[in-house]
């Protein structure tokens, strides 16, 4: 049976649950029984306390579990909004919050080498001055964090443009603070605008999504853009023979992220042909397509809690360890970069090799990826500790309105 895709909306379509329970009894994550699935329900409508709130890790799998479409993702984020405002986020949380500085994004690109540092300025100039091109790669905040992964010759013929200030919103999003993640939308609109962009080619399904569907849907900031993934982009050039590749024989255990559930089978059959095409076997997971567990950074919006996403991340990498792969592949940059903090944490626990599906394609072309993320993940994890720790002995919360 094909896998629905599901329309992100602005809140819960109460008139359409019929209080199975579904939902909640067929999370991958919560697994509740069935009567305790349609108690959690009317207590998550009715905004009384509940164990799901604490425990969900935003994996979106829920939507697609919902034979009504009443988007029970939604319901559970709103509830988390509700909370956000009246309470405020605690101190350390501010640490992945864009706007704040510093954060962990202006922190962890000092980590960067020179050559990546020459290679973000090359991008900021494509955002600020762009060069006479209807099509460019949208790099966000996960490309800036490892723009090693970008850096190919597969990539040369189109411009790369972006700046830690072009956030797509995606983190405000999945934590329930929707009136930053709106903000985030009008000013990549703006910016889109300025550039007279016609096309933008996106190496995140998470920025993806929020383009072309969340945008206009729920912020009512559509883009005038056609927004295509790496992935269908990469596809069509290696169809079209553009790109010389040579198999890789190789068996790799997927790990697929939460937003393409939204487009059904669309993307995730897309990147198993990319693999395919590049000669790698696909290891499904037992948790896997619409059923996959976060990798973890979504896990954090729940309690806001630093421990809930070494945790989660901990056990999902357990996870694709245990399978017969060689190698664990996935492709957003978020869970990359997440998975090599997590088993640096971990004193390198898990043990098989981790690539993101940009450096496997390079080295199907012949070319040698840099493979910085374990060196990279060290780097911030010595560069946000203090950090950390100080934000954690200050302790107390803080309202987002209140810089
Ligand atoms: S978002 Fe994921 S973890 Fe949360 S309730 Fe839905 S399926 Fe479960
Ligand atoms: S949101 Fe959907 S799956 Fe969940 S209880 Fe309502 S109708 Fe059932």
């Amino acid at each position: 049976m094909s896998l629905k895709k599901f329309k992100f909306t602005k809140e819960f379509i109460a008139d359409r649950c019929d209080y199975c329970g579904r939902c909640l009894a067929e999370c991958p994550v919560l697994r509740f029984p069935p009567d305790k699935a349609v108690a959690e329900m009317h207590a998550l409508v009715d905004g009384a306390p509940s164990e799901a709130l604490d425990r969900c890790t935003g994996c979106m799998a829920c939507n697609s579990i919902c034979p009504r479409d009443a988007d029970p993702h939604t319901l559970i984020v709103s509830r988390w909004s509700e909370r956000n405002k009246r309470e405020g986020l605690p101190y350390p949380a501010g640490l992945v919050l864009p706007h704040r500085k510093p954060n962990l994004y202006t922190l962890a690109m000092r980590s960067l080498s020179p050559q990546e540092q020459a290679l973000v300025r090359e991008w900021e100039r494509n955002l600020n001055d762009p060069p006479p091109a209807d099509t460019m790669i949208y790099a966000g905040c996960n490309m800036i964090l490892q723009p090693f992964v970008m850096n190919s010759a597969i990539f040369r013929d189109i411009p790369i443009f972006g700046a830690l200030h072009l956030c797509c919103g995606e983190p405000f999003y999945r934590m329930g603070c929707w009136d930053e993640a709106k903000a985030a939308a009008a000013h990549v609109q703006q910016e889109f605008r300025r550039m007279n962009l016609k096309r933008v080619i996106m190496p995140c399904l998470a920025g993806y999504h929020l383009f072309k569907h969340v945008y206009p849907a729920v912020f009512d900031t559509p883009l005038d853009v056609e927004v295509i993934s790496i992935e269908d982009w990469l596809h069509d050039r290696i169809a079209r023979g553009e790109i010389a590749l040579a198999p890789l024989h190789m068996r790799a255990v997927i790990h697929d992220n939460c937003w393409p559930k939204a487009s059904g089978d669309l993307l995730f059959d897309k990147v198993r042909a990319l693999l395919d095409a590049i000669g790698v076997s696909v290891v499904e997971p037992p948790n896997t397509r619409e059923r996959a567990l976060c990798c973890g950074m979504c896990a954090g919006a729940a309690r806001l809690q630093l421990r809930d996403i070494v945790r989660t991340a901990g056990e999902r990498l357990r996870e694709l360890e245990q399978t017969p792969a060689d190698v664990i592949v996935n492709y957003c940059g978020g869970c990359d970069w997440l998975f090599n903090v997590v088993n640096v944490i971990y004193l390198s626990r898990y043990k098989k090799p981790r690539y993101h599906l940009l450096e496997l394609v390079q080295q199907a072309a012949g070319e040698a990826p840099a493979r910085l993320g374990v060196r990279r993940a060290r780097q911030v994890i010595r560069t946000l500790t203090p950090r950390l720790i100080a934000r954690y002995l200050r302790g107390g919360r803080f309202h987002l309105e209140n810089p």
